[in-house]
């Protein structure tokens, strides 16, 4: 299909050129890549931050540009280390679930400049846009910090309500190990999605994280949850990912990435 249009684009220009026209090869161009143009899942994602992205620029609303593709090829371990911004598309986020390959991680290499471009800068920066989540109301009844931009304290409170009405979850929801805190990843150098205030960690008694049972130079731990899907499948519905989907699992972890979730993919 895509290879009759740009043959079809091709007849077309070729045909214009004849009569030399050059103005009007613009104008039949430009219309028909509009037909054929699908927005950046980032731009879907993100419109009110995020303009456009082409030849290898990102557009900012705000006037500024980061760079796309650093053109680096780099392994997994240098994606998740330095990734920019197109690596953070790598892995695509499994709809259903099973047990994830090895260093299979969708959502996890993340370019933290990106964030902290929406999110803000620092701790400062992301604590004035922090707002309060009800965290299961009429059982749990805690307060939560989460960020307001993109709308997130509202996609968790919503999740939050739908949690509420299902007490058979409760006991995995009970004593959240967090929402927003400005800190490194244990170990790294990098800042934890945590520091943004778009992450919640829900119940620790009930988590599996790959980092509690790894030691140096030992076989990879075996993959374990204890999370069940329901709770998953509720998180996803708001675009939150779930850290059980990597192998490098962390199945407390839920964190907002719409990007995600989108219907269109890059080839
Ligand atoms: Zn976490």
């Amino acid at each position: 299909m895509r290879l009759l249009s740009i043959s079809f684009i091709g007849f077309i220009l070729l045909f214009s050129s004849c009569f030399g026209d050059e103005k009007q090869e613009e104008k039949i161009e430009s219309s028909l890549d509009n037909k054929l143009w699908i927005p950046h899942p980032l731009v879907q994602a993100y419109p009110n931050y995020i303009d456009s992205i082409s030849n290898n620029i990102l557009y900012w609303k705000d006037g500024n540009q980061s760079i796309y593709d650093d053109q680096i090829e780099k392994n997994f371990e240098e994606k998740i280390a330095n990734p920019d911004i197109e690596d953070m598309l790598f892995f695509p986020y499994p709809s259903s679930f099973s047990n994830p390959e090895i260093n299979e991680d969708p959502g996890r290499i993340r370019n933290e400049d990106f964030f902290k471009k929406m999110y803000g800068e620092t701790k400062t920066q992301v604590a004035q846009n922090l707002d309060t989540v009800y965290w299961l109301p009429s059982s749990v009844n805690q307060l939560l910090l989460v960020s307001s931009i993109n709308q997130v304290d509202q996609h968790l409170q919503q999740i939050s309500n739908t949690l509420d009405t299902l007490p058979h979850l409760h006991k995995f929801l009970q004593n959240p190990g967090g929402t927003f805190n400005w800190r490194k990843i244990a170990g790294t150098d990098r800042l934890s999605m945590h520091s943004f205030g778009i992450t919640i960690d829900i119940n620790i008694q009930y988590a599996n994280y790959w980092q509690w049972v790894y030691k140096e130079g030992e076989a990879f731990p075996n993959y374990k949850n204890q999370i069940p899907l329901e709770i998953v499948r509720i998180f996803e519905k708001h675009h939150f990912i779930w850290g059980g989907k990597w192998y490098h699992f962390d199945t407390m972890h839920f964190e907002y990435r719409p990007e995600l979730f989108l219907p269109y993919t890059l080839e």
